[in-house]
């Protein structure tokens, strides 16, 4: 009842606590174990404080693609503060306008299957080309390892330092849900600033990849092809998600087992229903190393884009995950909500007891709990 009548619910945990930017410093109520000490000031390692922006100076840079504001204008974003919370919607709202023109591609593949030396690799070529690579990361695992990927600043040297390119590390704070939704603004922003490529990277933990399957126009599995049972280890239902399947390090002594994993995993493809209407899945070999196969893949993915914006199922999907993310939203609240209600809470416990023992039925005790929590 108290805490909440400005903060929508599914603002993260913790909200006012913590300011997420990238690389931080003071970690409120954290774990870093020093509480005799914490007066002695730890020299807080920040840049002079910048000059707070506006909602028009955060809406004007960005769309001039002035890359400071870019970068405060996610952190607005992500920050789990009320205040900069209103304020960071405001900036969507007006950013809004100009978002959209872009190609939406998320990559996922086991650690070591070569992801960021993929992107660097596509991402400089991209670059060459003329378009503007933005490089996102959705990464719930971060939460606990504090970054584990795009946190390392070594990990696409040569991309990070192209001024074409922008490259975000994962939010490192808040459920998935939280992680999620700021992911989801941040390609916003990042549209607004005119990049026309948005490539997401996840990796193979948890629900990370239905989320950014959620998100993405086109679904990229990177593989790469493993000692005996190519298929051993990849599970179908990520298979089913994807759009291509990209065996990599198609090079040197690699190449002729690259080539076989890409015949078997075709042949799987073919009894697996296709991730989008219109399209079929596809595996594709390359090496990230030396360029080969490289822009094999972009001509897929441009292909893609072209045939399913003809059928329509381009704009579909988008509406469509516009739509789940408002209700995933509506949903987390109302799970909150319910979990937190306090007549909920006082019979929670007796209710489960008796209907695992048996003494009522499961959809009595569901209906007995949200009579409680609708006030009955
Ligand atoms: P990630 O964990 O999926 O991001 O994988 P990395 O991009 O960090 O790559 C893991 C290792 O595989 C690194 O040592 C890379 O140099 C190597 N690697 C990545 N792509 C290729 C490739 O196309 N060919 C070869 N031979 N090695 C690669």
């Amino acid at each position: 009842m108290t805490k909440k009548h400005h903060k929508p619910d599914w603002v993260p945990e913790n909200a006012g606590k913590e300011f997420t930017t990238s690389v931080m410093s003071g970690v409120e109520g954290g774990h870093d174990g020093i509480p005799g000490q914490a007066s002695v000031a730890v020299p807080r390692k920040h840049t002079p404080r910048r000059r707070r922006l506006t909602v028009d100076e955060y809406v004007a840079g960005v769309l001039a693609g002035d890359r400071n504001a870019l970068g405060q204008a996610i952190t607005l974003v992500e920050s789990n503060s009320q205040a900069h919370f209103d304020m960071g919607q405001e900036v969507l709202r007006q950013l809004i306008p100009h978002t959209g023109n872009s190609i939406r591609i998320g990559i996922t593949g086991v650690p070591g299957a070569g992801k960021s030396t993929f992107i660097e690799a596509l991402g400089l070529h991209l670059c060459e080309q003329g378009h503007k690579v933005a490089v996102l990361a959705v990464d719930p695992s971060s939460t606990v390892t504090r970054g584990s990927i795009l946190g390392d600043k070594t990990r696409m040297e040569l991309l990070s330092r192209d001024l074409r390119a922008f490259i975000r590390p994962s939010p490192s704070s808040g459920t998935l849900g939280g992680v999620t939704r700021k992911s989801r603004e941040t390609i916003l922003v990042c549209e607004a600033a005119g990049f026309d490529v948005i490539l997401v990277e996840t990796v193979g933990v948890g629900q990370s990849e239905t989320t950014v399957r959620s998100m993405v126009d086109f679904f990229l599995l990177l593989m790469i092809a493993g000692a005996g049972d190519e298929l051993q280890g990849i599970k179908k239902g990520i298979m089913e998600l994807a759009d291509a399947l990209l065996v990599n390090k198609a090079d040197g002594d690699n190449k002729i087992r690259a080539n076989a994993a890409k015949a078997d995993y075709n042949r799987a493809l073919h009894y697996l229903a296709p991730a989008t209407e219109g399209w079929r899945t596809k595996a594709y070999t390359c090496s990230s190393l030396n360029g080969e196969g490289i822009d094999a893949i972009w001509k897929v993915i441009s292909d893609f884009r072209q045939q399913i914006t003809a059928s329509g199922a381009f704009e579909k999907r988008r509406q469509r995950q516009t739509l789940d993310w408002v209700y995933s939203m509506v949903e987390e609240h109302l799970r909150t909500s319910f979990f937190n209600h306090a007549g909920v809470g006082s019979i929670r416990a007796d209710i489960e007891e008796a209907v695992v023992n048996g003494h009522i039925p499961p959809t009595v005790a569901a209906q007995q709990l949200i009579h409680k929590y609708e006030g009955h």
